[in-house]
């Protein structure tokens, strides 16, 4: 590779200059140290500067942290709250976040690698979801039977499902925590929240903005740290109720197993494989913005990326070379320049399984039409936006998740198989389908097992708009009108008035005298 990130270090340097580099944990209500002592430094992939220390939590901090959660959830008076004061603490929250949306990017920027653009725009989308899910808090209800008979009347209560355990991984730090936490308190309940130990810091910080906001202390507590560490253990723990969590399939699978055994309730947002099928009456230059964007969007370490472009036979040429001569165009590189759409990825270890991946799709025939390594750089760790064409639905990297920036391009001949395609992976997370026609456009969406099938469009999202996954890649969903409901339980209240027919009556009693 010839190319050079170069870092501007002046930028660097100022944007330090704003960070505290130090994080406290935050339980029951206060920032403390860890009680074993140690530290977990974050180096920035992006620059290769240590830019956080947090504190590493175990056993002893999980414990008091959990004790926390549920003396906040069994004494309250958090979960009996009326809905209208709850929503207007994740307003206040909302607001905060908005303020310090700036300070909350540059953190999530300097610690996962992504463009500061970018980050500035997910901490506008955070601060939108938390003030969906105040609205929603005013309108948790359930609903009531009149119909069961006329002594009687059913009715359907929600409550609170308790505490629940929030784990989340380092692609979007501040995102993910906000697409769970608000819903989960404005339902009424109390969490431990546990980011990724590479990106812990815009979620750390959360925690003086919830204090501020003036929620009760131990209502939410935050703890950096390991997954083996503090992550099992939140998944297996008696006093947690449920675990909402985001991450890989393969992790996803052991947390349901460790929790099977207390029969929690469970929320999987995992893996995707997701395809863009493309109809030669597409609007060309919409689809190939949009497939740049999917697949290069985050560094492609994005669940939703749309790494496999299925491509009608009779177009794919063409398709390929236009993809390959935007892709080439994309700027890569220092995270903080504001120009910068494709920044680091996340680790060594993370850049070496990417670049792995392509060359076993190499080896197993198929071709690089662009990029297919890291980029020579000043700081940090970058990988040039990757092309691999010739590849067959068969092979290892048109269905495993590679979680970096590598477009795949396969082909197809008619719908029946392209949606086979689509469907051929364990994933089933999101998709598109870029056609003028109609019928070609709902047919084809409507027979694609996944979450989200978007037509015309890329990775478009809404507050408003549930999202998850069908087969491996997630249980349950999030966001949406149902999100609050989810972190209840329902309870049935059956209500009886006037006399009750006995169930038993003394021999000689009048059997056909009402009760
Ligand atoms: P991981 O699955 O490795 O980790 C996710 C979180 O789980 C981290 O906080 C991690 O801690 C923690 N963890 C690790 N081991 C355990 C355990 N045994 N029990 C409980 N928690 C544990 O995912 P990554 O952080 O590597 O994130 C990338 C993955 O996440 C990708 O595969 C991607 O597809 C998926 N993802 C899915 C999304 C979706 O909505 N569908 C959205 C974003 C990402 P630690 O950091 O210490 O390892």
């Amino acid at each position: 590779m010839t190319a050079l990130v170069r870092l501007d270090r002046a930028r660097l340097a100022a944007a330090l200059d704003s960070i505290p580099s130090a994080w406290d944990l935050f339980i029951d209500g206060k920032h403390r140290p860890a009680l074993g002592g140690e530290v977990i430094e974050r180096v920035a992939p992006g620059h290769g500067v240590t830019v956080s220390r947090y504190q590493r939590a175990m056993a002893a901090d999980l414990e008091l942290a959990l004790a926390a959660a549920r003396r906040a959830f069994d004494d309250g008076p958090w979960p009996s709250m009326p809905g209208a004061e709850r929503s207007r603490l994740l307003l206040k929250a909302a607001d905060l976040i908005e303020a310090k949306s700036d300070y909350l990017a540059t953190l999530d920027t300097l610690e996962s690698g992504k463009p500061i653009s970018q980050a500035r725009g997910e901490m506008a989308g955070a601060v939108d979801i938390w003030r969906y899910a105040a609205a929603l808090a005013r309108d948790l209800h359930g609903e009531s039977y009149s119909t069961i008979g006329s002594n009687k009347l059913g009715v359907v209560v929600r409550e609170p499902i308790g505490v629940v355990s929030i784990i989340t991984p380092w692609n979007f730090p501040f995102l993910i925590v906000s697409q769970k936490l608000p819903f989960a308190l404005a339902a009424g309940c109390t969490a431990v929240v546990k980011p990724s130990e590479m990106t812990s810091a815009s979620t750390l910080a959360l925690g003086a903005i919830l204090a501020e906001a003036g929620l009760p202390a131990g209502v939410v507590n935050i703890l950096s740290g390991y997954g083996p560490d503090i992550g099992a253990p939140m998944t297996t723990d008696p006093r947690v109720d449920m675990v909402s969590f985001t991450g890989s399939t393969r992790v996803g699978k052991a947390a349901m197993a460790a929790a099977a055994p207390s029969l929690k309730k469970l929320s999987m947002e995992l893996g995707g494989k997701n395809p863009q099928l493309i109809f030669p009456d597409a609007d060309l230059d919409a689809a190939l913005d949009a497939a740049v964007f999917g697949a290069f969007f985050n560094a492609g370490e994005c669940c939703n990326a749309g790494s496999r472009l299925i491509v009608h036979q009779d177009i794919a040429q063409d398709f390929l070379a236009e993809f390959v001569k935007r892709a080439k165009t994309v700027v890569t590189g220092d995270p903080l320049d504001p120009a910068t759409k494709v920044g680091a990825l996340i680790s060594t270890a993370h850049l070496e399984l990417v670049e792995g991946h392509v060359r076993s799709a190499g080896a197993a025939g198929a071709s690089v039409a662009l990029g297919g390594g890291r980029l020579a750089s000043e700081g940090g760790q970058f990988m040039a936006p990757t092309v691999v064409a010739g590849v067959t639905p068969a092979m290892a990297i048109a269905r495993d998740e590679v979680f970096g920036p590598v477009a795949t391009v396969l082909r197809f001949a008619s719908a029946e198989e392209a949606v086979a395609i689509a469907n051929g992976v364990d994933y089933g997370l999101s998709a598109s389908v870029w056609s003028r026609d109609f019928d070609t456009c709902l047919g084809t969406a409507r027979r694609i097992r996944a979450g989200t099938v978007w037509t015309n469009t890329f990775m478009d999202g809404a507050a408003e708009l549930p999202f998850g996954g069908y087969r491996q890649s997630g249980l349950g969903r999030e966001l949406g009108r149902n999100a609050v409901a989810d972190y209840t339980e329902e309870k049935t209240l059956h209500l009886h008035c006037g006399p009750r027919t006995a169930w038993w009556l003394p021999r000689g009693a009048d059997e056909t005298k009402s009760h």
